[in-house]
């Protein structure tokens, strides 16, 4: 071969990587990113962080959910399942409250969601789409009051449990002890669909998810978990479980965190989860806060190492896309609620390079902006009606 077509060749293949890097960054932008969990709001209450600066620590602020083309993340009222009845209601208003300030303190960058035409008009004017959810179902207290309270606040997402079994739903880390979902927990279901609250099946054990999917009306959503083909860990999803996601209509975000992405992650990962829901601090109030503050800083403020990497993401994507279709597959990252991130994944910002790597694998733009957020936002207009 000539010297001077050889040069043209690598010429046009450096070209090609920037192109693509420009074309996926181009599409991010254009697409109604959905991320359907984050845990940022813990460190807006533990550490009052400044979510419109561009922070090097945490996984997600407003410059870096920009850059990611990220705009409409379901940021996560987390309540560890050491909290117990009237403590679990009032720890989710205390983060309401921080959402709430996040929201006062910067109207001109953030609004408030409520359903699917929210989010597209929120997109249209440049600012960022906060959607609430709660983690987990334990914070309504058995008491169906307090649901449509919280709707009333703005919830429009719950998964039913979270590490640890409660009254009526069981975990998917934790010895079964209802068979699945009771009498009352069925209620729940019901009453989510009444309300239009999305009915979120990460963290619940497979027979819950079965017993949700027999009783919801309306599309679910499993918010942050992968795939146990892939990686053998309870919290991710069989294909049985996928298919059966597909019927429903419904959509799995892929968690990237380590454990949930790569095998060789997944038994530390199962182990830490384990010890985590076997805490039992005493105690109510602050005592019991101050608790739950040191657990967080002592599990995220430094990320474990891991074998996962971005393309073990894609693989996940590729797996839902196989076995449930291109319909049902979401991003539910899980960052700021993980103890590691994959290698090229470190952070919201980089979303980008996953569509890169997307459209690498043959993915179109249109099947991209689905798993973006398109299958998201279907799921969300289909439960809220709007
Ligand atoms: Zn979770």
């Amino acid at each position: 071969m000539k010297r001077w077509s050889i040069a043209v060749l690598l010429c046009a293949a450096a070209g090609a990587r920037g192109d693509d890097l420009e074309r996926a960054r181009r599409i991010n932008q254009e697409a109604i990113g959905i991320d359907s969990h984050i845990d940022t709001i813990q460190w807006v209450m533990y550490q009052d962080a400044d979510l419109s600066k561009r922070h090097t620590v945490y996984h997600v602020d407003f410059p870096r959910l920009r850059e990611g083309g990220m705009l409409a993340p379901y940021f996560a009222l987390y309540v560890p399942t050491y909290y117990q009845g009237s403590e679990a209601v009032r720890r989710v208003l205390q983060l309401r409250d921080a959402m709430q300030r996040v929201v006062d303190k910067n109207s001109d960058q953030i609004e408030l969601a409520y359903n699917a035409s929210d989010i597209v008009r929120i997109h249209k004017s440049g600012k960022i789409s906060a959607l609430l959810t709660i983690e987990s179902g334990h914070a309504i207290d058995d008491d169906m009051g307090i649901l449509r309270m919280f709707y009333r606040l703005g919830v429009r997402s719950m998964t039913l449990s979270h590490f640890r079994n409660n009254h009526w739903a069981d975990s998917s880390t934790d010895e079964p002890s209802h068979n699945g979902l009771t009498e009352f927990g069925k209620e729940v279901v019901r009453e989510m669909n009444r309300l239009g609250m999305i009915v979120d099946i990460s963290h619940v054990s497979d027979k819950t998810f079965y017993d949700a999917l027999a009783v919801t009306t309306k599309p679910v959503i499993a918010s942050h978990s992968s795939c146990r083909a892939l990686s053998e860990f309870p919290r991710n999803m069989t294909d049985d479980m996928l298919r059966a996601l597909a019927r429903n209509g419904g959509v799995v975000g892929i968690n990237f965190g380590g454990g949930f992405l790569s095998q060789k992650d997944a038994d530390a990962y199962k182990k830490r989860i384990l010890d985590s829901g076997a805490l039992q601090p005493t105690g109510t109030g602050p005592a019991l806060d101050g608790f739950a503050k040191a657990e967080f800083l002592k599990g995220y403020l430094k990320m474990q190492p891991t074998a996962a990497t971005l393309e073990d993401a894609v693989a996940h994507i590729d797996h839902v896309v196989k076995v449930a279709g291109i319909d049902h597959v979401g991003i539910g990252s899980d960052f700021d609620g993980i103890g590691s991130v994959p290698a090229g994944l470190e952070d919201i910002s980089r979303m980008p390079y996953l569509t890169a790597a997307l459209l690498k694998r043959g993915y179109s733009e249109a099947d991209v902006k689905k798993i973006l957020g398109g299958n998201h936002l279907r799921v969300l207009r289909a439960v809220t009606g709007k």
